[in-house]
Order: C-alpha cells, then sequence, then structure tokens
C-alpha cells in the first residue's frame, strides 16, 4: 500500500497532524506507540532488556523504567546501541506486520527519527516533514513536559538539524501555533495530493 512517512523534531506537531489525518480516513502507524507497546509490562522487547541491562531498568510492573534508561542512554552512547539492538527490529517486524493490516486509501508510518535512522526513507514512498521554528518547539515542549528550556536544548541538539530534515522531504507541513483548523486546511490539500498518488498506476 502507498506509505507516507511522516517525521519532524520534538514538539513539532507530527501527532496533532497524524490526528487531523486519520481523522481523513488514513491509518496510521504510530512507530512511538509501538515502541511503547514493546516496552510496556509484559511487552516483548523487556525479557531481553531484563538480560542486557538487569532488574534496575525494570519498574516494578515490569515495564521498562523509563527514566533510568533515559538517564543512561543520553551520555553512554554503546548503551543506547544495546538497547536500539533489542527495540529496533521489534518496532519494524511490529510496523510490518501493521502495515500489512492496514486498509483505506494509503497509510502514514510516523518515524520521529526518520531522518537520523537511515533505512526508513527506502522503506514509505514519501517523506512528509511537520515542521516549525526551534523557539516554538522549545516553548511547546517546555509547556508540554514542564521541562527546562536546556532540557529542551539538549534533546534538539541530539536530534537532526531542521535544515537535514527539510532535505529529506518531499513534502513539508508548516505547524507554527495556529488554530486546527488552519492546519486542517493544509492536510486536506496533502491529502487530496496523496490520494491521487495513491491511485495513480504504479511502475
Ligand atoms: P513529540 O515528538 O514530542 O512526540 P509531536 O511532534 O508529536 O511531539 P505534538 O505532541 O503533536 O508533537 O505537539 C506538541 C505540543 O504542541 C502539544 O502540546 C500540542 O498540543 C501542541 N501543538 C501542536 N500543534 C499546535 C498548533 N498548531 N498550535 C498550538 N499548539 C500546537
Amino acid at each position: 500500500m502507498f506509505a507516507i512517512g511522516l517525521t519532524g523534531g520534538i514538539g513539532s506537531g507530527k501527532t496533532t497532524v497524524a490526528d487531523l489525518f486519520a481523522a481523513h480516513g488514513v491509518t496510521i502507524i504510530d512507530t512511538d506507540q509501538i515502541a511503547h507497546r514493546i516496552t510496556a509490562p509484559n511487552g516483548a522487547a523487556m525479557p531481553l532488556i531484563a538480560r542486557e541491562f538487569g532488574p534496575a531498568f525494570v519498574a516494578p510492573d515490569g515495564s521498562l523504567d523509563r527514566a533510568a534508561m533515559r538517564a543512561l542512554v543520553f551520555t553512554d552512547d554503546s548503551a543506547r546501541a544495546r538497547l536500539e539492538a533489542i527495540t529496533h527490529p521489534l518496532i519494524r517486524a511490529e510496523t510490518d506486520r501493521e502495515r500489512q493490516a492496514a486498509t483505506g486509501p494509503y497509510q502514514m508510518v510516523v518515524v520521529p527519527l526518520l531522518v537520523e535512522s537511515g533505512n526508513w526513507k527506502s522503506r514509505v514512498d514519501r517523506v512528509l516533514v511537520v515542521d516549525c521554528s526551534v523557539e516554538t518547539q522549545i516553548a511547546r515542549v517546555m509547556r508540554r513536559n514542564a521541562f527546562a528550556r536546556e532540557q529542551v536544548l539538549a534533546i534538539v541538539a541530539r536530534q537532526a538539524t531542521r535544515e537535514a530534515r527539510l532535505a529529506a522531504a518531499d513534502d513539508v507541513l508548516v505547524n507554527e501555533d495556529a488554530p486546527l483548523d488552519v492546519l486542517d486546511a493544509r492536510v486536506r490539500q496533502l491529502h487530496t495530493h496523496y490520494l491521487s498518488l495513491a491511485n495513480a498506476p504504479r511502475p
């Protein structure tokens, strides 16, 4: 099925935009939600994480201790690589399963780190980047997560630059703070375009 990869920096509005596409009947496959599910109690990644990192990273309910793991991988790249070696194949397999089961005119796969993790671009037909200024990202995430400015800046610094993301885009959806109906007008335009691409004969 024709697939759009949706990406954008932290707080750019990926979930907000995906929800608007979903309201038009598009199947959304959110790799962030999948990542969350495999690290929930009884999640497929948990036995592997417990074996690799030890019980200190497992919460009492059997889910990932996110705060402990975040603190570890933020400064330790090899630990991040070990974690990703566990989670990425599981996320890919579950994404594939959901993609096979998807119905509707086309599907949208939300991948926050699509630009950073090279192989995603080849797995979708088109890349849609949700874009806003770094100042807007900072203000939103400070508000939403009660983070300090420096905390948000540290996360932004670990992600691809705005320029690198825009360079990878087939389409860009600008999402500065604005009422949802303004955003939805642009979503409708893109949706019409994607419908025609999805219905066009493919080589
Ligand atoms: P993350 O990468 O952190 O998961 P995201 O890219 O999915 O974030 P959202 O969760 O959709 O972004 O939006 C981040 C915050 O910004 C939310 O609190 C959301 O309500 C707000 N927001 C998104 N778009 C707009 C907008 N057009 N106007 C005002 N606020 C917005």
